[in-house]
């Protein structure tokens, strides 16, 4: 096995080091800890997902309740308030979650073993767990339910500084190190995801067997040790297992099983300098960005089997998008980030961020979007469960669960470091301290993002400090809504973007997607940027046969949709011809606080806001008159 090398080479400045203060995404943040928190435990609590450990551990009769994963929601649920107890304080929070990790606790085999669908009737476990351990990866989940696991226990660690849960899952993942591994047992996870949590069991303590069994699970995909290849629904790529890992230059299958492979495969990227790694993650998402990406960030074309389609298969009425599968694309965008410190990553990441994981949670906080289409008409089930509307849980509730761990770390994605050079990648208003320079320097940003592209930067060094501040200019401001030739602008990029310093215009030179200002910064120091926010008419590359004459709107970072309710009813089909002049409105009473475009009879709302009138039609796509 290759040694650790190093970690990434940029390091994002935590979460807990960023106090978000902006009128965008704070309420966002606060509701989530606020009521879906709250909600999802309860909700794990009323489907029997918690009390699966107490029949687990003999202290509750009854059979297995729900699917064989539904282990992992409760996890993901305690990783989420583990980031919001970082942040902020909650005793009776914290002793709620100290009950449920002695029932997860209670649960777990005197070997390590955890898995309620088998443990709590062994001789008839759950219809998909298999009839014995491992026996049946494919669909069992049981190594998924256990990545969510490490990650939940590493997160609630380090919110707390208490082992309970850390424990229980060292003792699940050394079970893993002696039963897995090129002498062991030579099988992979049906679903990925057991590897993002080994890396974080690594990075907790030290021990290089997590790291080693992560890149085992990767290492031995699309080989058949031994076994069969995993596939389904006629998809040979369904679970990343048609090739090894290091051969694959698409991105296919399944599109959150995806996510988090490519994720971990940063990863291993980053810790171990795998070359392989690096090589095979940047032709994937090439493959992606350039020909499977939904203008939303949304991505998996297809319902069937929650996957990637071909190349240029990008439909509207029947994209799945799947919530998850946003907030995968996020965490495997940062990683790649991580990796070369390029903008173009964040670019995607951004325009993800703003539309295609924010349409999947309500503003209310306890209602959920599985399924992001860009076309929503009112008969066509298009969510799971076949519905129309933002759902209270689903039976697979995976979505809830992750949008509970994403939006508490959030502050995390705002600032990046190496070095002396502090990357400011989101702008979002915000407060943060970072040594550059050889001083602890407090940054503070004022903005009005998304809604307006000037942003101001407050630098306050303790004293005269040498450091660069790396500005990304977003790739909508330079003309491009995203890296490749899928989606173009169909007007000119505006002049008047500027950047200052103290008032002084500076030198406009673009490095990597950023504009770099290094100098010797004094206390008051500061930089005014001014992105102009004009309203785009986006078109599709001409191979996209379900966007053929069509037209999308944007301003900004955000997606723009029609929705009946503004429209006297209708919204697919309509027209916008090139030459209609439109305008923006501000609203602030309307959807929490909105920007609308109008023109001639249309009225657009931003894409994340659709869905919280009542059941209309939708439509980001119009048609080009
Ligand atoms: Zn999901």
């Amino acid at each position: 096995m290759p040694k650790v090398k190093s970690d990434y080479p940029f390091q994002p400045v935590p979460f807990t080091q960023v106090r978000i203060q902006d009128a965008f995404w704070r309420k966002r943040i606060e509701t989530n800890r606020g009521v879906t928190i709250p909600y999802d435990f309860q909700k794990c609590e009323e489907t029997g997902r918690i009390a699966n450990f107490d029949k687990a551990a003999g202290k509750l009769d009854g059979p297995h309740t729900g699917l064989q994963f539904n282990d992992s929601d409760v996890f993901k649920v305690i990783e989420g308030a583990a980031y919001a107890l970082q942040v902020q304080p909650d005793p009776a929070l914290e002793a709620y979650i100290d009950g449920i990790i002695t029932r997860i606790a209670a649960a777990q085999e005197p070997d390590g073993y955890l898995y309620t669908a088998r443990t709590i009737d062994p001789e008839h476990p759950h219809e998909t767990a298999g009839p014995e351990r491992w026996s049946s990866l494919t669909m069992s989940h049981e190594l998924y339910n256990l990545g969510h696991m490490y990650e939940g226990a590493v997160a609630y660690y380090q919110a707390t500084g208490k082992r309970a849960f850390l424990d229980i899952a060292l003792r699940s993942a050394d079970l893993l190190t002696q039963v897995f591994g090129p002498d062991g047992l030579r099988d992979v996870p049906g679903h990925q995801e057991v590897e993002l949590g080994l890396i974080r069991l690594y990075h907790v303590t030290g021990e290089e067997k997590y790291l080693n069994l992560a890149k085992f699970f990767l290492d031995e995909r699309g080989h058949a040790h031994g076994r069969e290849l995993m596939h389904a629904f006629d998809n040979p790529g369904y679970m990343q297992d048609h090739l090894p890992v290091i051969d694959q230059r698409e991105a296919v299958g399944h599109s959150v099983r995806a996510m988090y492979m490519y994720a971990a495969m940063a990863d291993i990227a980053g810790l171990m300098g795998d070359d392989a790694y690096s090589s095979a993650i940047k032709a994937i998402w090439e493959n992606m960005v350039h020909k499977k990406l939904a203008l939303t960030g949304g991505i998996g074309a297809r319902h069937l089997g929650e996957a990637f389609g071909d190349d240029y298969e990008l439909p509207n009425l029947t994209a799945y998008n799947e919530t998850c599968a946003a907030i995968g694309s996020i965490f495997w965008n940062h990683r790649l980030f991580l990796l070369e410190g390029k903008s173009i990553y964040i670019d995607v990441l951004e325009r993800t961020l703003y539309n295609g994981f924010l349409s999947g949670i309500s503003m209310e906080g306890n209602t959920f979007f599985y399924v992001n289409p860009l076309e929503a008409d009112t008969e066509f089930g298009f969510n799971y469960d076949n519905t129309l509307e933002r759902q209270p849980w689903f039976g697979c509730s995976c979505c809830p669960t992750n949008v509970v761990r994403l939006m508490p770390s959030l502050p995390g994605y705002i600032y990046a470091q190496r070095d002396d050079r502090l990357y400011v990648n989101l702008y979002i208003g915000s407060e943060t301290t970072a040594q550059l320079g050889g001083q602890d320097v407090q940054i503070s940003m004022e903005t009005r993002y998304p809604w307006e592209g000037s942003i101001t930067l407050r630098v306050e060094p303790g004293g005269p400090a040498r450091f660069t501040l790396a500005l990304r200019i977003p790739g909508w401001v330079k003309g491009l809504p995203l890296p490749g030739d899928l989606y173009h602008y169909v007007n000119d990029t505006p002049e008047g973007v500027t950047a200052r310093l103290n008032g002084e215009p500076l030198d406009w030179q673009i490095e990597a997607g950023y504009l770099p200002v290094e100098r010797e910064w004094q206390p008051g120091d500061t930089v005014t940027l001014h992105f102009p926010m004009p309203i785009r008419r986006v078109i599709a590359h001409p191979a996209v046969a379900d966007l053929a004459g069509k037209v999308a709107l944007e301003r900004g970072p955000l997606v723009y949709a029609v929705e009946g309710i503004d429209n006297g009813g209708r919204a697919i089909g309509l027209s916008l011809p090139d030459d209609l002049l439109l305008a923006i409105k501000e609203q602030p009473d309307l959807l929490g606080g909105i920007t609308v475009i109008r023109g001639g009879a249309i009225t657009a709302i931003p894409y994340y806001a659709w869905g919280h009138r009542g059941i209309h039609e939708m439509a980001v796509w119009l048609e080009r008159g």
